[in-house]
């Protein structure tokens, strides 16, 4: 494998991948996924998906990537379950290496490996993840019809989503630990108009509390030392993404937060033949349906580069 040269490797296995894979490999580019070892990405963290078209019914995250990978498979996408660890993008063909040796020269290149949510790190998250937590509102937001929820943030996405979920939630603490929030001023005050919000001022979860889903939060004021138990439904977390573009940063222009910078209306990075799709440069809606539309773009844009090298 090490000699060979691939016309297009895609790098990651979320909706953006599977969806560049299926494309690209329709247009017969023999496309290479090399998946991660987060096999389906971020969707395969939640329990149920009501907003991909063509499902009629709520699909788990987890059965929706299973379709995908089972559906480039079928057009013949090789799939590697592998991580990159190094890429050199200084010339054509472009050399990637990988965590178990597997890896490659391309011609052209996809990177499709997302952007991870900050987690708070403490005491049962990880045991509520898909249970109660959630670092999107706009995904979750639907299932708490009347309920308490608290949201975590103090910046423009933590006052976005928190007025997001006023339409469903019967109640919404936003939860800051500090005195003032960084939000945009307009949004500042949409939040404390709303009667359904309250702002709850130095203030950070300590633990989640729950059976099988969470029942309630336990929060800690950080200039008292007070304690107390907010009974809630659900927890979202607005406390930022990580683009992942750590391999990529030396040789790929990116924005002010990490996001790979693509030019207007296309995938197409600084450098020719690489092309970025999904969240890894979506710095504004991070969606699966949204991540699958701009990997489907960037085989498009790939395979026309590929013929143009051709000619
Ligand atoms: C809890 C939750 C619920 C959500 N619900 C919805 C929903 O209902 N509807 C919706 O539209 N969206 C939803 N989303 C958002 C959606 O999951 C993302 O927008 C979407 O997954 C982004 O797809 P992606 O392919 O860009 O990246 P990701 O899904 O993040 O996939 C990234 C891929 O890159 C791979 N990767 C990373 N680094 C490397 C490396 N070095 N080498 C190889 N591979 C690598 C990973 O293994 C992974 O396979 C939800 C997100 C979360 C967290």
């Amino acid at each position: 494998m090490s000699e060979y040269v691939a016309k297009l490797i895609i790098i990651g296995s979320g909706p953006a991948g599977y969806s560049a894979g299926i494309y690209a490999a329709r247009a017969g580019l023999e496309p290479i996924i090399i998946s991660g070892f987060e096999i389906g990405g971020q969707l395969t963290m939640t329990a149920s998906v009501e907003n991909f078209p063509g499902f009629i019914e709520p699909v788990s995250g987890t059965d929706l990537m299973e379709k995908m990978r089972t559906q480039a498979l079928n057009f013949g996408v090789q799939i590697i379950n592998d991580r990159v660890t190094e890429v050199d993008l200084s010339a054509r063909p472009f050399v990637l290496s990988t965590e178990n040796g597997n890896c490659c020269k391309t011609q052209s290149l996809i990177v499709a490996t997302g952007a991870s949510a900050k987690w708070l790190n403490i005491k049962t998250e990880k045991q509520y993840i898909g249970k109660g937590i959630s670092t999107c509102a706009t995904c979750d937001g639907f299932f708490y019809k009347n309920q308490p929820v608290a949201i975590v943030g103090g910046g423009n996405s933590a006052a976005i989503e928190a007025l997001y979920l006023t339409r469903f939630a019967g109640k919404v603490y936003l939860i800051h630990r500090r005195d003032a929030l960084r939000a945009d001023s307009i949004l500042q005050q949409r939040l404390l108009q709303n009667p359904k919000i309250e702002i709850v001022w130095n203030s950070v979860i300590e633990e989640f509390i729950g059976g099988q889903n969470i029942t309630g939060i336990k929060i800690k004021n950080v200039l008292t030392d007070e304690r107390k138990t907010l009974d809630i439904s659900g927890v979202f977390l607005a406390i930022g993404h990580t683009p992942n573009t750590e391999l990529f940063k030396k040789y790929l222009t990116l924005d002010d937060d990490g996001y790979i910078l693509t030019k207007p209306k296309s995938t197409a990075t600084n450098i020719e033949g690489v092309f970025a799709a999904g969240d890894v440069q979506d710095n504004a809606f991070r969606q699966a349906v949204i991540a699958v539309g701009s990997g489907a773009m960037a085989a498009i844009e790939a395979g026309r580069f590929l013929a143009a090298q051709d000619n």
